[in-house]
């Protein structure tokens, strides 16, 4: 069965590794770069972007997991996650790095103040079924995305669900709902990936 990572460095860590856990995949924390050996996928949790990419310096894990990405690592983020994943960031505070992945610009908190945290049913493509329960914790939306970007999913004319090759990420927190249709489908991509690596 995949081994999916789950990076610990701050924010929702243990729900992440309780939603993958709920698939076939095997879950484990990731926190040092010798820990990103053996993994087939990643997730990066949501949180704090600045905190977990300040953290990620610190740690010495931010290079070897770029590294790895660009090499082709399947990785999902929610939220602050989604955040780490994009090429750019709008309005980045500073200091705060990301690991890319995606070529998108990201607006951080982007829903405002009147809208700081909601939930809105979310059709995502790639997930059969009823749409899924999005939970928007001062969610970012992505700005705009490159010519190879899928975007998955839409909230109020804003992209909240976007994959570009294995790198897979969401505005919203599917950890949090006890629905692991998001996770089954990103541990499909990491078993996916992992097959055609074996070949
Ligand atoms: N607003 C947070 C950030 O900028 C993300 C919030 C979240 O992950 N729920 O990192």
């Amino acid at each position: 069965n995949p081994v999916v990572g789950v990076l610990a460095l701050q924010g929702d860590v243990r729900e992440h590794l309780v939603a993958l856990a709920a698939t076939d995949a095997v879950a484990r924390p990731v926190r040092r770069p010798e820990e990103l050996d053996g993994i087939d996928g990643l997730v990066i949790p949501g949180g704090e972007s600045t905190t977990i990419s300040k953290l990620a310096v610190l740690f010495g894990v931010l290079d070897p997991l770029r590294a790895r990405v660009r090499a082709g690592l399947p990785v999902y983020g929610t939220c602050a996650g989604m955040i780490l994943l994009a090429d750019k960031i709008l309005d980045p505070r500073s200091g705060q790095e990301t690991v890319g992945g995606i070529d998108m610009i990201v607006r951080r908190n982007a829903f405002g103040r009147q809208n700081e945290s909601f939930e809105a049913a979310v059709d995502v493509r790639g997930v059969a079924g009823d749409p899924v329960q999005g939970v928007f914790i001062r969610a970012p939306w992505v700005e705009s995305v490159g010519g190879a970007v899928e975007v998955l999913a839409e909230h109020d004319g804003h992209i909240v669900a976007v994959r570009q090759g294995d790198v897979l990420a969401t505005s919203f927190h599917p950890e949090l709902t006890g629905d692991h249709r998001v996770h089954a489908l990103f541990v499909d991509m990491v078993r996916a990936r992992a097959k055609a690596d074996a070949l």
